[in-house]
């Protein structure tokens, strides 16, 4: 476990050029090292008032020579972001300037924080706990305002305020049980067990039935568009992002690289990939294009935008196309509906949606996205007041929490001593306390964590 005695320091804006940038600290010397490197723009004021901006020089003490002109903030523990003392130094956003901001920190005595160490600190001293902490990764990497909307509820504790009624039920649950192993029948008043077991799981079932849909919220809907050559892929891609990014070609299999844009789609983030391809000029190449590119890409998706020249009859490789695209969520795309419909689509994949659409004249293409949309999300519209489970790490523990509870609820109904049960109820709260934080496996801290960039 990373200390929490010493201070760190990092940039905490993206490097680049920008209006100002920040350098943070946070640590027991944030305020000494502060008054090392920070010469307020009133001589003489020596007290550094909390919570209030300071207009002055960042100046290295070593020279006397002047760095950067700054406003500075000292936050007193233990109200701050990690509830340690922060200071807060915000200098013009350039690299040159908030590096010699960093570098002076570390010279007088900071260390560079790790990837997410500030939130790590907010976490291990008890500010929020790890959902909201990962919340905090899920709001500074938001595709959708939908995304958004949810990681901020998550924040603010929606979801922990869920599990900790649960952990509450069962908690109880397991004292009662406990007592009764202990104590005889007639000392404890008796509980109605089955009730708040049967309570929890249904909270439980709810958090991991919503869950597929909050995780496609979070982290988006990988889409391959697949299809022999020519039939439109690129100009479908284009169409959608109306940004003219591929190189459309009417020469089949001469295309460029795999190409990955994000769409929104009514608040999901819709990744889109193409798979058309590089071709190397060998007649190889051009073969592997459509069948087995496609089909590397369609392993990959979670969704496959199957698309088809309606202009002319279809062809072996399109058949053999929709054989290995099968066994995934298909939408077929009947391109080119300008022209007259020359395609048979007899017995082509008759399970999935398809839409008729034309890549060149834009047509089609809302009714697409509705369908698309319907397809990834079974049909389900977002209930913008419930609790939104939107990670993966969340819905396994959840989906191990609630199996428990549900195997708990059948060793009492069967009758069997209460240590059966309580083994699965200690089991359940433990699994339900890996998404808060409470019972952290060593290497889980690192993994959360590893995700954030440094300075947050
Ligand atoms: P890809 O190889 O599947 O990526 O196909 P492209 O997007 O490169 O398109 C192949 C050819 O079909 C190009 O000449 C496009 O202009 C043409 N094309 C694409 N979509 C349409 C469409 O909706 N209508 C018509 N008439 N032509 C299209």
């Amino acid at each position: 476990m990373r200390s929490l005695d010493d201070t760190i320091a990092a940039i905490s804006t993206p490097l680049g050029q920008g209006g100002i940038g920040l350098v943070r600290m946070s640590g027991p010397d944030a305020l000494r090292i502060a008054r090392r490197l920070f010469q307020p723009g009133r001589s003489g004021d020596r007290a550094w008032p909390p919570f209030r901006l300071r207009h002055g020089f960042v100046v290295d003490p070593s020279t006397g020579e002047r760095v950067d002109e700054a406003l500075a903030a000292y936050m007193p523990a233990p109200k701050t972001y990690t509830r340690q003392d922060v200071v807060e130094i915000n200098g013009h956003g350039g690299i040159v300037p908030l590096r010699q901001v960093l570098q002076l920190a570390l010279r007088e005595g900071a260390r560079l924080a790790e990837p997410g160490e500030f939130t790590l600190r907010a976490f291990l001293n008890g500010r929020i706990d790890l959902a909201q902490a990962e919340a905090v990764l899920d709001i500074v990497s938001a595709h959708t305002e939908a995304a958004l909307r949810l990681a901020v509820g998550q924040l603010g504790g929606q979801l922990s305020g869920e599990i900790r009624s649960v952990r509450e039920r069962l908690v109880g649950a397991l004292a009662y049980l406990e007592a009764t192993i202990d104590f005889a029948e007639d000392e404890i008043p008796p509980q109605d067990v089955d009730s708040t077991l049967d309570e929890a799981a249904d909270s439980l079932a709810s958090l991991v039935r919503g869950a597929d849909q909050g995780i496609i919220y979070r982290q988006g809907i990988h889409a391959a568009i697949v299809g022999r050559p020519n039939v439109g892929k690129s100009s479908l891609l284009n169409a959608l992002l109306r940004v003219d990014r591929a190189i459309v070609t009417p020469i089949p299999g001469t295309t460029r690289d795999t190409l990955e844009e994000t769409l929104n789609l009514d608040g999901v983030p819709l990744v889109l990939v193409d798979t058309a391809g590089i071709a190397n000029g060998t007649a190889d190449a051009i073969e592997r294009l459509g069948v087995e590119r496609s089909r590397d890409a369609a392993l990959r998706a979670d969704l496959i935008l199957l698309v088809v020249d309606g202009s002319e009859p279809l062809e072996a490789e399109d058949w053999d196309i929709v054989q290995m695209a099968e066994r995934r969520p298909v939408v077929i795309v009947v391109n080119k509906r300008d022209l007259p419909l020359a395609a048979d689509l007899e017995g082509f994949l008759p399970s999935a949606p398809r839409v008729r659409v034309s890549a060149l004249a834009d047509e089609g293409l809302d009714e697409l996205k509705e369908v698309v949309l319907d397809k990834a999300l079974g049909g389900e519209i977002l209930q913008s007041d419930g609790i939104l489970v939107t990670s993966v790490r969340h819905k396994e523990a959840l989906a191990r929490a609630l199996e428990r509870v549900r195997t708990a609820r059948a060793t009492l109904s069967a009758g069997l001593p209460a240590d059966f049960v309580t083994i699965d109820l200690r089991a359940a709260l433990d699994a339900l306390g890996e998404i808060t934080g409470q019972t952290v496996a060593p290497d889980m801290l690192d993994r959360v964590f590893s995700n954030f960039c440094i300075g947050k």
